[in-house]
């Protein structure tokens, strides 16, 4: 049998420290099912409460179901003047709900001296306490060793005290951490050998790299090669500078060149799939010349190379597509599309026979090709889906939109927004203002229809991005409005695409609506009998 190697994902903490990352906390909680759908061990979520935002995140996923993922909390070691338990940073770590902490600490010498002034046996001591005390709250501790390599290269052997004292604590696995992403390959498989041979024979090695030398997954496999049997990374390879060591190329290679167990072979087909929506998710536009996941990866364009791939795949293709889900973007794939969308119709209660599900493979690829990405946009796939059953049912009939926009003298900018639109035969004509374009025709839309469909008064908008699908083509191209909207239930995505802005909001704003709307959406509601927007307590 394959030996496994253990995926921990710090996207959530690490991945957020990249130039221009943030996500809401619904957001952070779909990342981290997308990540448990595709098999990954770990999801490091952050330090508990650094802020309002990490806190409500923490509470959020306490409530939230995993199929094998667990959630760590990241913190560091005490600070050197208090005890491990009366530590506040280290209360926090223990009161948290999640089983498994990482604690990072020093190891470096250099950095003992020039930033933290800390004694080396002290800092010793303070690993020690650390760790011990979140074991004795009954946590498993990863300890993360700082610059590891760094401080290898100094002085081996007080890197390695540190090491020894995290697991003589009680640390269930050190993680070796090159912190500053230079350390070469060769350097980090000779260091990950020793360490791997110095300490006892059931210590748990695991790595964690960054790629300022391009080198984050070469280093990280060299280290697994060595050893390591838990791997820390990042999807898509986010983090700051040049990023952490990419997990999602890291897990392909190991499993399908190095031939380890990190998931199962479904769960990696869904590779290229969880890139794109965390790429989706992030407003990042994905890298089409990323390893495995990107739009390129397996394109083939030279005509010799198009015929070699006909004959005999092996020719131009390093593995086969369908192993990391690729060259079907999200579905695609005739194969593999049609269960996608019979799976989702049926996990929202519609039967969908073969000829239908072929028929909407075969419309989300003409979406895919206009500038549509699905991956994020469930509330319009469903409306899709529904469009085909015959389930689907318009909230209104549109007559007209317009939306004005002012600027002033004075610097002023103001939006007014008119609708015309029918409901049951009745026409309404509404003009709301709003902070911009979109705010406003929401506004006027709830005006307009907010009586008929009163559960529509439970429905936020949350987000709105922007983005410009082939940014070479400047203002002239299609522009991508991705809208999220949730009922404090569920959060679900809305697209629009079109060369307007507007209009482009405008779509994806009456999908979210639509799909909020939906049975399964609007039942929780509903089915309490209190009346959607009764006045609360
Ligand atoms: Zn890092």
């Amino acid at each position: 049998m394959a030996e496994q190697v253990l995926l921990y994902d710090t996207t959530l903490r690490d991945g957020m420290q990249g130039e221009g990352m943030s996500l809401s906390v619904d957001e952070k909680v779909r990342v981290a099912h997308a990540l448990d759908g595709l098999g990954v061990h770990l999801i490091e979520a952050g330090f508990p409460s650094s802020n309002p935002k990490e806190e409500a995140l923490f509470a959020t996923l306490a409530g939230e179901s995993f199929a094998q993922a667990e959630v760590v909390a990241f913190g560091m070691t005490r600070r050197r003047d208090v005890e491990a338990h009366a530590d506040p940073a280290l209360r926090v770590l223990a009161d948290c709900f999640a089983g498994v902490c990482t604690l990072v600490g020093k190891t470096w010498s250099l950095h003992l001296e020039k930033v933290t002034r800390v004694d080396p046996e002290e800092n010793l001591r303070m690993i020690e306490s650390s760790v011990a005390f979140l074991v004795g709250e009954g946590k498993r501790v990863i300890y993360d060793a700082e610059h590891f390599f760094d401080a290898y290269a100094e002085d081996a052997g007080y890197a390695l005290r540190c090491l020894r004292t995290a697991l003589e604590a009680g640390a269930e696995n050190v993680t070796l951490c090159d912190t500053n992403g230079a350390t070469l390959p060769g350097a980090v498989g000779a260091a990950t050998k020793r360490v791997v041979e110095e300490l006892p024979s059931d210590a748990q090695v695991g790595i964690h790299t960054h790629d300022d030398a391009g080198c984050g997954v070469a280093t990280t496999l060299v280290a697994v090669a060595n050893g390591a049997r838990l791997v820390q990374g990042t999807m898509n390879g986010y983090g700051e500078r040049c990023g952490n060591a990419n997990l999602t190329t890291a897990m392909a290679d190991l499993q399908l060149k190095l031939g380890f167990e990190c998931v199962s072979p479904e769960q990696l087909a869904r590779l290229t799939e969880t890139a794109h929506l965390v790429d989706e998710l992030c407003n990042v536009t994905p890298n089409p010349n990323q390893p495995y996941v990107g739009a390129n990866a397996f394109a083939h364009k030279g005509g010799m190379h198009v015929a070699g791939v006909n004959r005999d795949s092996r020719t131009f293709e390093h593995i086969d597509p369908a192993a990391v889900g690729a060259g079907r973007r999200m579905l695609v794939s005739e194969l593999s599309g049609k269960g996608t969308v019979q799976d989702r119709a049926q996990k929202t209660g519609l039967e969908l026979d073969d000829a239908g599900a072929s028929r909407v493979v075969e419309r989300v690829k003409d979406l895919e090709h206009r500038g549509y990405h699905l991956e994020a946009a469930d509330g319009t796939f469903d409306l899709l889906i529904r469009r085909e059953t015959g389930d689907y049912e318009p909230l209104f009939r549109l007559e007209s939109w317009r939306v004005i926009v002012e600027a002033r003298e004075t610097g002023r900018v103001e939006t007014e927004a008119t609708i015309k639109i029918w409901v049951d035969g009745e026409r309404y004509v509404r003009t709301a203002e709003g902070n911009g374009p979109v705010n406003a025709l929401d506004s006027a839309l709830r005006a307009a229809i907010g009586e008929t469909y009163p559960h529509l008064h439970d429905i936020e908008l949350v987000n709105f991005k922007v983005r410009i699908p082939d940014e070479r083509k400047g203002t002239g191209a299609v522009t991508r409005v991705l809208l999220d909207a949730t009922d404090g239930h569920d959060t679900w995505g809305a697209i629009g695409v079109s060369e307007n802005v507007i209009e482009a909001s405008w779509d994806a704003l009456v999908d979210s609506l639509e799909a909020g709307m939906l049975p399964g959406r609007a039942e929780h509601v509903r089915g309490t009998g209190i009346p959607a927007n009764a006045p609360g307590p």
